[in-house]
């Protein structure tokens, strides 16, 4: 495993992502991404699967100081009284006294963010989350939580795959001392309609979504969390670290970002920024 490390903190810079798992689903692949090595788990209000995702940890019997969880804020849950609330919910839902990050998950127009940030920050002093941070922000929003709120981040969650740059947003975050994750880091698999993903991975004998993670995971201070329930498909994308890409299939892939964005949530995705 490879480790971003931010603030005095270490992140497996390759995580595991839950959405769109539920219920025994959400049990049976979060421990057996567990049991294949994976040891950065994503999940949030809105998956619905923190009970089992929690359950799952803890029936791992793994230390979960050696487990770095994240959960996410729904953007419905963001004024002071209801972040404090939810998150209390969300503790007892993963059977856990804390995470590790506490996430903004989107943005919410019709919430100042510094109300939600200061609710987030006392989370944090009372040991409910190490960390906090957000997901879904773009350089205003992360200007206005840094500079004017003197918020104290961690991380930043957005969509980021080689068909979409992020390079405003991944240099504001590295400027703030930050991270990034990547999330929909093989693209929903559309990584494997990509003739030159394919074609770089046929030289180092290994996938398209392989390639894409390397790539993401080789830039400084970027996690990836692909969701994979397929045993097959979580293990291949664990197996990225015994490869490193040369500078001209590094450059090929930073050449195919076309602005291609899957992920939009109406009344929540902030004005995103373009380049
Ligand atoms: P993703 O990880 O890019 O793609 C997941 C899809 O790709 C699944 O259908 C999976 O198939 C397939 N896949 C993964 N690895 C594969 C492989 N090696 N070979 C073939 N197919 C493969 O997209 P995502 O789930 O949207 O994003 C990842 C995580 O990011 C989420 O699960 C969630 O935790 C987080 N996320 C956060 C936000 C946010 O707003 N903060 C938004 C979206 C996602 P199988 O499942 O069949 O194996």
């Amino acid at each position: 495993m490879q480790y971003i490390d931010v603030k005095g903190v270490k992140v497996p810079a390759l995580g595991f992502g839950t959405w769109a798992v539920s219920g025994s689903g959400a049990y049976a692949t979060t421990r057996q991404a567990l049991e294949l090595g994976y040891r950065h788990i994503d999940t949030a209000q809105i998956y619905g699967n923190e009970t089992e995702v929690g359950r799952a940890i803890r029936d791992s019997g793994i230390a979960c100081e050696d487990i770095f969880l994240t959960t996410k804020v729904a953007p419905s849950n963001l004024r002071a009284g209801a972040v404090t609330h939810s998150h209390e919910e969300s503790l007892k839902r993963l059977g856990l006294d804390f995470v590790d990050l506490l996430l903004i998950h989107w943005p919410n127009p019709d919430v100042p963010v510094g109300e939600t940030l200061d609710a987030l920050a006392k989370l944090r002093a009372a040991g409910k989350t190490r960390h906090i941070g957000v997901s879904n922000f773009n350089v205003r929003l992360l200007r206005e939580a840094v500079e004017r709120h003197g918020a104290d981040l961690l991380c930043n969650q957005v969509e980021y795959h080689p068909f979409l740059a992020q390079r405003a947003v991944l240099a504001a975050t590295r400027r703030y001392g930050m991270f990034l994750t990547a999330y929909a880091p093989v693209a929903r698999g559309r990584v494997f309609e990509d003739k030159t993903l394919v074609t770089i991975g046929r030289k180092y004998g290994k996938s398209a979504a392989q390639v894409a993670l390397r790539w993401l995971i080789d830039q400084d201070g970027v996690a990836a969390i692909p969701k994979a329930s397929r045993r097959e498909h979580a293990a291949a994308n664990l197996d990225i670290f015994d490869f490193s890409l040369a500078a001209e299939d590094r450059a090929a892939i930073d050449a195919l970002a076309e602005g291609d964005r899957l992920v939009e949530w109406w009344g929540y995705s902030p004005d995103w920024d373009r380049d």
